[in-house]
Protein backbone atom coordinates (compact mmCIF):
# COMPACT_ATOMS: atom_id res chain seq x y z
CA UNK A 1 0.00 0.00 0.00
CA UNK A 2 1.54 3.44 -0.92
CA UNK A 3 0.42 6.49 1.42
CA UNK A 4 1.31 9.90 0.68
CA UNK A 5 1.94 11.84 3.66
CA UNK A 6 1.91 15.60 4.13
CA UNK A 7 4.18 17.12 6.60
CA UNK A 8 6.17 14.02 6.78
CA UNK A 9 9.73 15.98 7.50
CA UNK A 10 7.90 17.15 10.67
CA UNK A 11 8.05 16.02 14.35
CA UNK A 12 5.16 13.44 14.24
CA UNK A 13 5.59 12.91 10.41
CA UNK A 14 8.72 11.78 10.34
CA UNK A 15 8.26 9.08 13.46
CA UNK A 16 4.65 8.09 11.73
CA UNK A 17 6.76 7.68 8.33
CA UNK A 18 9.53 5.57 10.01
CA UNK A 19 6.13 2.93 11.67
CA UNK A 20 5.05 3.04 8.75
CA UNK A 21 8.18 1.55 6.66
CA UNK A 22 8.40 -0.53 9.77
CA UNK A 23 4.94 -1.56 8.81
CA UNK A 24 5.42 -2.27 5.03
CA UNK A 25 3.50 0.45 4.00
CA UNK A 26 5.01 2.45 0.62
CA UNK A 27 5.83 6.01 1.82
CA UNK A 28 5.72 9.60 -0.06
CA UNK A 29 6.20 12.28 1.92
CA UNK A 30 5.45 16.00 0.68
CA UNK A 31 6.56 18.55 2.56
CA UNK A 32 7.24 22.34 1.98
CA UNK A 33 10.33 22.22 4.82
CA UNK A 34 8.95 25.53 6.24
CA UNK A 35 9.25 24.10 9.67
CA UNK A 36 11.23 21.06 9.21
CA UNK A 37 14.84 19.91 7.89
CA UNK A 38 15.04 16.92 4.69
CA UNK A 39 17.91 15.86 7.60
CA UNK A 40 15.00 13.76 9.01
CA UNK A 41 14.04 12.13 6.32
CA UNK A 42 17.60 10.58 5.79
CA UNK A 43 17.87 10.14 9.27
CA UNK A 44 14.26 7.63 9.16
CA UNK A 45 15.79 5.85 5.67
CA UNK A 46 18.95 5.07 7.46
CA UNK A 47 16.68 3.58 10.41
CA UNK A 48 14.43 1.72 8.33
CA UNK A 49 17.26 0.74 5.80
CA UNK A 50 13.99 1.62 3.20
CA UNK A 51 13.89 4.33 1.08
CA UNK A 52 10.97 7.15 1.19
CA UNK A 53 10.01 9.35 -1.99
CA UNK A 54 10.73 12.78 -1.29
CA UNK A 55 8.74 15.56 -2.97
CA UNK A 56 9.28 19.48 -1.77
CA UNK A 57 6.15 21.07 -2.08
CA UNK A 58 3.66 23.54 -1.02
CA UNK A 59 -0.10 21.69 -0.26
CA UNK A 60 -1.72 25.07 -1.40
CA UNK A 61 0.01 24.32 -5.52
CA UNK A 62 -3.08 22.14 -6.71
CA UNK A 63 -0.80 21.84 -9.63
CA UNK A 64 2.14 20.30 -7.67
CA UNK A 65 0.14 17.55 -5.78
CA UNK A 66 -2.06 16.67 -9.48
CA UNK A 67 1.07 16.45 -10.43
CA UNK A 68 2.07 13.40 -7.49
CA UNK A 69 -1.40 11.54 -7.34
CA UNK A 70 -0.40 11.15 -11.30
CA UNK A 71 2.98 9.88 -10.83
CA UNK A 72 2.08 7.50 -8.15
CA UNK A 73 -0.87 5.13 -7.78
CA UNK A 74 -2.00 6.28 -4.36
CA UNK A 75 -4.07 4.34 -1.59
CA UNK A 76 -4.27 6.85 1.32
CA UNK A 77 -3.23 9.85 2.79
CA UNK A 78 -2.34 10.69 5.88
CA UNK A 79 -2.18 14.85 6.80
CA UNK A 80 -0.07 16.52 9.23
CA UNK A 81 1.63 19.40 7.20
CA UNK A 82 -0.28 22.73 9.26
CA UNK A 83 1.36 25.19 10.95
CA UNK A 84 1.02 24.61 14.62
CA UNK A 85 1.92 27.49 16.84
CA UNK A 86 -1.19 28.66 19.01
CA UNK A 87 0.47 32.07 19.93
CA UNK A 88 1.71 32.85 16.41
CA UNK A 89 -1.39 31.93 15.28
CA UNK A 90 -3.09 34.99 16.62
CA UNK A 91 -0.64 37.20 15.41
CA UNK A 92 -0.44 35.67 11.65
CA UNK A 93 -4.54 34.11 11.27
CA UNK A 94 -4.53 34.52 8.18
CA UNK A 95 -1.30 32.22 7.12
CA UNK A 96 -2.76 29.91 9.99
CA UNK A 97 -6.29 29.82 7.65
CA UNK A 98 -4.55 30.10 4.70
CA UNK A 99 -2.56 26.55 5.52
CA UNK A 100 -4.61 25.03 7.58
CA UNK A 101 -7.90 25.42 6.16
CA UNK A 102 -7.12 26.47 2.55
CA UNK A 103 -4.37 23.89 2.37
CA UNK A 104 -6.26 20.87 3.30
CA UNK A 105 -9.77 22.08 0.86
CA UNK A 106 -6.54 22.14 -1.84
CA UNK A 107 -5.59 18.54 -0.71
CA UNK A 108 -9.22 17.38 -0.66
CA UNK A 109 -10.13 18.00 -4.12
CA UNK A 110 -6.98 16.72 -5.32
CA UNK A 111 -7.78 13.88 -3.91
CA UNK A 112 -11.44 13.78 -5.15
CA UNK A 113 -10.08 14.38 -8.42
CA UNK A 114 -7.50 11.60 -8.22
CA UNK A 115 -10.17 8.97 -6.54
CA UNK A 116 -8.21 8.58 -3.79
CA UNK A 117 -10.71 8.21 -0.45
CA UNK A 118 -8.78 6.61 2.21
CA UNK A 119 -7.72 10.43 4.57
CA UNK A 120 -6.32 10.39 7.53
CA UNK A 121 -6.21 14.08 9.54
CA UNK A 122 -3.89 15.62 12.43
CA UNK A 123 -6.53 17.06 14.36
CA UNK A 124 -6.20 18.08 18.31
CA UNK A 125 -7.82 17.71 21.64
CA UNK A 126 -8.03 21.77 21.38
CA UNK A 127 -11.20 20.63 19.53
CA UNK A 128 -12.90 20.24 22.44
CA UNK A 129 -12.38 24.07 22.96
CA UNK A 130 -12.97 25.29 26.79
CA UNK A 131 -16.81 24.26 27.32
CA UNK A 132 -16.63 20.96 27.03
CA UNK A 133 -15.86 19.05 30.83
CA UNK A 134 -12.97 16.81 31.10
CA UNK A 135 -12.48 14.05 30.35
CA UNK A 136 -12.88 14.62 26.15
CA UNK A 137 -15.20 12.11 24.48
CA UNK A 138 -15.33 11.88 20.64
CA UNK A 139 -19.21 12.20 21.23
CA UNK A 140 -18.89 15.23 23.04
CA UNK A 141 -19.63 18.28 20.51
CA UNK A 142 -16.71 20.24 18.63
CA UNK A 143 -16.04 23.49 20.87
CA UNK A 144 -14.22 26.82 20.43
CA UNK A 145 -11.20 26.90 20.95
CA UNK A 146 -9.32 30.18 22.00
CA UNK A 147 -6.86 30.71 19.56
CA UNK A 148 -6.86 30.57 15.44
CA UNK A 149 -5.04 27.29 15.00
CA UNK A 150 -7.43 25.48 16.98
CA UNK A 151 -9.99 26.83 15.06
CA UNK A 152 -8.56 26.37 12.23
CA UNK A 153 -8.37 22.20 13.05
CA UNK A 154 -12.15 22.32 14.06
CA UNK A 155 -13.39 23.93 10.30
CA UNK A 156 -11.20 20.71 9.07
CA UNK A 157 -13.01 18.62 10.87
CA UNK A 158 -16.59 20.33 9.58
CA UNK A 159 -15.28 19.89 5.90
CA UNK A 160 -14.48 16.89 6.47
CA UNK A 161 -17.92 16.36 8.29
CA UNK A 162 -19.82 17.57 5.10
CA UNK A 163 -17.64 16.23 2.81
CA UNK A 164 -18.00 12.85 4.25
CA UNK A 165 -21.98 13.85 3.81
CA UNK A 166 -21.37 15.04 0.21
CA UNK A 167 -19.22 11.95 -0.93
CA UNK A 168 -20.82 8.41 0.05
CA UNK A 169 -16.89 7.40 -1.06
CA UNK A 170 -14.99 9.56 1.36
CA UNK A 171 -13.09 7.45 4.49
CA UNK A 172 -11.73 10.01 6.91
CA UNK A 173 -10.56 9.51 10.05
CA UNK A 174 -9.54 12.39 12.41
CA UNK A 175 -7.10 11.58 15.05
CA UNK A 176 -7.26 13.87 18.15
CA UNK A 177 -3.89 14.23 19.77
CA UNK A 178 -3.35 15.04 23.01
CA UNK A 179 0.22 16.45 24.38
CA UNK A 180 2.71 14.12 22.02
CA UNK A 181 6.61 14.25 23.58
CA UNK A 182 9.70 12.01 23.43
CA UNK A 183 11.60 10.98 20.76
CA UNK A 184 12.02 7.85 18.88
CA UNK A 185 14.42 5.65 21.30
CA UNK A 186 17.56 5.77 19.09
CA UNK A 187 17.93 9.67 19.76
CA UNK A 188 17.96 9.96 15.60
CA UNK A 189 15.29 11.89 15.24
CA UNK A 190 13.16 14.02 17.69
CA UNK A 191 11.71 17.34 18.06
CA UNK A 192 13.54 20.39 16.21
CA UNK A 193 11.42 23.60 16.85
CA UNK A 194 12.89 27.04 15.61
CA UNK A 195 13.77 29.97 17.06
CA UNK A 196 12.22 29.84 21.32
CA UNK A 197 10.40 26.87 21.81
CA UNK A 198 6.63 27.60 22.76
CA UNK A 199 6.02 23.65 24.48
CA UNK A 200 6.71 22.50 27.45
CA UNK A 201 9.07 19.70 26.88
CA UNK A 202 11.20 21.12 24.32
CA UNK A 203 11.85 24.07 26.72
CA UNK A 204 13.07 21.39 29.67
CA UNK A 205 15.35 19.09 27.41
CA UNK A 206 16.59 22.99 26.06
CA UNK A 207 17.12 24.55 29.43
CA UNK A 208 18.96 20.64 30.59
CA UNK A 209 21.42 21.32 27.31
CA UNK A 210 22.54 24.73 28.77
CA UNK A 211 20.89 26.92 25.38
CA UNK A 212 17.61 28.44 27.89
CA UNK A 213 18.56 29.66 31.30
CA UNK A 214 15.44 28.41 33.16
CA UNK A 215 12.05 27.63 32.79
CA UNK A 216 9.13 29.77 33.12
CA UNK A 217 5.88 27.53 34.81
CA UNK A 218 3.01 29.52 33.36
CA UNK A 219 0.69 30.18 36.54
CA UNK A 220 1.16 27.58 39.69
CA UNK A 221 -2.41 29.11 40.88
CA UNK A 222 -4.52 26.97 39.01
CA UNK A 223 -7.96 24.64 40.18
CA UNK A 224 -5.57 21.73 40.16
CA UNK A 225 -3.75 19.16 42.64
CA UNK A 226 -0.27 21.26 42.77
CA UNK A 227 -1.56 24.55 41.21
CA UNK A 228 0.10 23.72 37.78
CA UNK A 229 -1.98 22.56 34.53
CA UNK A 230 -2.46 19.45 33.50
CA UNK A 231 -1.91 17.83 30.05
CA UNK A 232 -2.52 14.27 28.79
CA UNK A 233 1.18 13.69 27.52
CA UNK A 234 2.10 10.61 25.33
CA UNK A 235 4.87 9.12 23.83
CA UNK A 236 5.34 10.33 20.21
CA UNK A 237 6.10 6.74 18.88
CA UNK A 238 2.73 5.37 20.33
CA UNK A 239 1.23 8.52 18.53
CA UNK A 240 3.07 7.21 15.08
CA UNK A 241 1.67 3.66 16.03
CA UNK A 242 -1.72 5.41 16.33
CA UNK A 243 -1.62 6.27 12.65
CA UNK A 244 -0.27 2.75 11.28
CA UNK A 245 -3.82 1.64 13.71
CA UNK A 246 -5.83 4.01 12.01
CA UNK A 247 -4.63 2.68 8.53
CA UNK A 248 -5.41 -0.50 9.48
CA UNK A 249 -8.81 0.29 11.10
CA UNK A 250 -9.59 1.28 7.29
CA UNK A 251 -8.29 -1.52 5.87
CA UNK A 252 -10.28 -3.65 7.72
CA UNK A 253 -13.70 -1.92 7.55
CA UNK A 254 -13.96 -1.95 3.26
CA UNK A 255 -17.57 -1.11 3.88
CA UNK A 256 -17.15 2.20 6.02
CA UNK A 257 -17.66 5.05 4.58
CA UNK A 258 -17.67 8.98 6.22
CA UNK A 259 -16.14 10.44 8.58
CA UNK A 260 -14.74 8.90 12.81
CA UNK A 261 -12.94 10.79 15.28
CA UNK A 262 -10.94 9.07 17.50
CA UNK A 263 -8.81 10.26 20.82
CA UNK A 264 -4.64 9.40 21.17
CA UNK A 265 -3.66 10.45 24.24
CA UNK A 266 -3.12 8.06 27.43
CA UNK A 267 -6.11 9.05 30.02
CA UNK A 268 -4.03 10.65 32.58
CA UNK A 269 -3.27 14.25 33.53
CA UNK A 270 0.32 15.23 34.20
CA UNK A 271 1.20 18.56 35.90
CA UNK A 272 3.91 20.69 34.50
CA UNK A 273 5.52 20.20 38.39
CA UNK A 274 5.57 16.32 38.00
CA UNK A 275 7.31 16.73 34.09
CA UNK A 276 9.98 18.80 35.86
CA UNK A 277 10.13 15.91 38.52
CA UNK A 278 10.46 14.07 36.20
CA UNK A 279 12.84 14.96 33.69
CA UNK A 280 15.28 16.22 36.57
CA UNK A 281 14.99 12.61 37.67
CA UNK A 282 15.92 11.34 33.86
CA UNK A 283 18.68 13.35 33.61
CA UNK A 284 19.65 13.47 37.46
CA UNK A 285 20.20 17.52 37.46
CA UNK A 286 17.98 20.33 38.47
CA UNK A 287 16.28 22.01 36.02
CA UNK A 288 16.17 25.80 36.88
CA UNK A 289 12.78 27.49 36.63
CA UNK A 290 10.82 29.87 37.88
CA UNK A 291 6.85 30.40 38.13
CA UNK A 292 5.74 33.36 36.04
CA UNK A 293 2.33 34.68 34.60
CA UNK A 294 -0.52 32.47 33.61
CA UNK A 295 -0.57 32.20 29.40
CA UNK A 296 -3.31 33.74 27.41
CA UNK A 297 -5.76 30.87 26.75
CA UNK A 298 -4.33 27.70 28.77
CA UNK A 299 -7.02 25.64 30.12
CA UNK A 300 -6.49 24.18 33.61
CA UNK A 301 -6.23 20.63 33.09
CA UNK A 302 -7.63 18.06 30.28
CA UNK A 303 -7.37 14.58 29.29
CA UNK A 304 -8.73 11.93 26.90
CA UNK A 305 -11.22 9.17 27.21
CA UNK A 306 -9.13 6.89 24.91
CA UNK A 307 -11.39 3.97 25.42
CA UNK A 308 -12.65 4.25 21.75
CA UNK A 309 -9.27 3.86 20.21
CA UNK A 310 -7.88 1.21 22.53
CA UNK A 311 -11.33 -0.59 21.45
CA UNK A 312 -11.71 -0.17 17.87
CA UNK A 313 -8.13 0.31 17.09
CA UNK A 314 -7.02 -1.79 19.19
CA UNK A 315 -4.36 1.01 20.33
CA UNK A 316 -3.00 1.95 23.24
CA UNK A 317 -0.49 4.53 24.48
CA UNK A 318 2.49 1.87 26.18
CA UNK A 319 5.15 4.28 27.11
CA UNK A 320 5.57 5.44 30.23
CA UNK A 321 6.01 9.58 31.44
CA UNK A 322 9.87 7.74 32.31
CA UNK A 323 10.35 6.54 29.11
CA UNK A 324 9.07 9.86 27.31
CA UNK A 325 11.40 11.61 29.30
CA UNK A 326 14.77 9.61 29.19
CA UNK A 327 13.98 9.96 24.93
CA UNK A 328 14.03 13.38 25.08
CA UNK A 329 16.88 13.64 26.98
CA UNK A 330 18.84 11.10 24.67
CA UNK A 331 17.25 12.83 21.63
CA UNK A 332 18.34 16.52 22.83
CA UNK A 333 21.82 15.49 24.45
CA UNK A 334 23.07 13.42 21.40
CA UNK A 335 21.46 16.33 19.01
CA UNK A 336 21.85 19.93 21.20
CA UNK A 337 21.37 21.85 18.02
CA UNK A 338 18.48 19.87 15.95
CA UNK A 339 19.18 18.46 12.33
CA UNK A 340 21.80 21.13 12.05
CA UNK A 341 24.72 19.21 11.53
P1 LIG B 1 5.73 20.13 12.50
O1 LIG B 1 5.74 21.59 12.26
O2 LIG B 1 6.95 19.50 13.03
O3 LIG B 1 5.29 19.36 11.17
C1 LIG B 1 4.46 19.94 10.21
C2 LIG B 1 5.11 19.73 8.86
O4 LIG B 1 4.28 20.29 7.84
C3 LIG B 1 6.46 20.43 8.74
O5 LIG B 1 7.40 19.52 8.20
C4 LIG B 1 6.20 21.59 7.79
O6 LIG B 1 7.36 21.89 7.02
C5 LIG B 1 5.07 21.04 6.93
N1 LIG B 1 4.18 22.06 6.36
C6 LIG B 1 3.60 23.12 6.99
N2 LIG B 1 2.84 23.81 6.12
C7 LIG B 1 2.95 23.18 4.92
C8 LIG B 1 2.40 23.42 3.63
N3 LIG B 1 1.60 24.46 3.40
N4 LIG B 1 2.71 22.55 2.63
C9 LIG B 1 3.52 21.50 2.85
N5 LIG B 1 4.08 21.24 4.04
C10 LIG B 1 3.80 22.07 5.06
O7 LIG B 1 4.48 19.82 13.46
P2 LIG B 1 4.06 18.47 14.21
O8 LIG B 1 4.17 18.71 15.66
O9 LIG B 1 4.74 17.31 13.60
O10 LIG B 1 2.50 18.46 13.87
C11 LIG B 1 1.97 17.70 12.80
C12 LIG B 1 0.47 17.89 12.76
O11 LIG B 1 -0.10 17.49 14.01
C13 LIG B 1 0.01 19.32 12.54
O12 LIG B 1 -1.14 19.31 11.73
C14 LIG B 1 -0.34 19.79 13.93
O13 LIG B 1 -1.29 20.82 13.92
C15 LIG B 1 -0.91 18.52 14.53
N6 LIG B 1 -0.86 18.47 15.99
C16 LIG B 1 0.34 18.62 16.62
C17 LIG B 1 0.40 18.58 18.02
C18 LIG B 1 1.72 18.76 18.75
O14 LIG B 1 1.70 18.96 19.95
N7 LIG B 1 2.87 18.65 18.10
C19 LIG B 1 -0.77 18.37 18.75
C20 LIG B 1 -1.98 18.22 18.07
C21 LIG B 1 -2.00 18.26 16.68
N1 LIG C 1 4.15 25.44 29.80
C1 LIG C 1 4.94 26.10 30.73
N2 LIG C 1 6.09 26.68 30.30
C2 LIG C 1 6.51 26.65 28.99
C3 LIG C 1 5.68 25.97 28.06
C4 LIG C 1 4.50 25.39 28.50
O1 LIG C 1 4.61 26.14 31.92
O2 LIG C 1 7.56 27.21 28.66
C5 LIG C 1 2.91 24.79 30.26
C6 LIG C 1 1.64 25.33 29.60
O3 LIG C 1 1.10 26.38 30.37
C7 LIG C 1 0.74 24.11 29.59
C8 LIG C 1 1.70 22.92 29.52
O4 LIG C 1 2.98 23.43 29.91
O5 LIG C 1 0.04 24.02 30.79
C9 LIG C 1 1.79 22.31 28.14
O6 LIG C 1 2.02 23.36 27.21
P1 LIG C 1 2.35 23.08 25.70
O7 LIG C 1 2.51 24.41 25.03
O8 LIG C 1 3.48 22.12 25.60
O9 LIG C 1 1.05 22.32 25.17
P2 LIG C 1 -0.49 22.76 25.10
O10 LIG C 1 -1.22 21.87 26.04
O11 LIG C 1 -0.59 24.19 25.46
O12 LIG C 1 -0.84 22.49 23.69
Amino acid sequence: MKVLVTGGAGYIGSHTVLSLLENNYDVIVYDNLVNSSIESIDRVEKLAGKKVEFIEGDICDKEKLSKVFEQFTIDAVIHFAALKAVGESAQIPLSYYQNNVYGTVCLLEVMQQHKVHNFIFSSSATVYGEENDVPYVETMKLGTPSSPYGASKVMVERVLGDLAQSNSNFRGVSLRYFNPIGAHESGQIGEDPKGIPNNLLPYVAQVAVGKREKLGIFGDDYPTKDGSCERDYLHVMDLAQGHVAALDWLNRHSEFSGVEAFNLGTGNGVSVFAIVKAFEKAIDKKIPFEVSPRRTGDLPAFWADANKANKALNWQAKRSVEQMMADTWRWQSTNPNGYLV
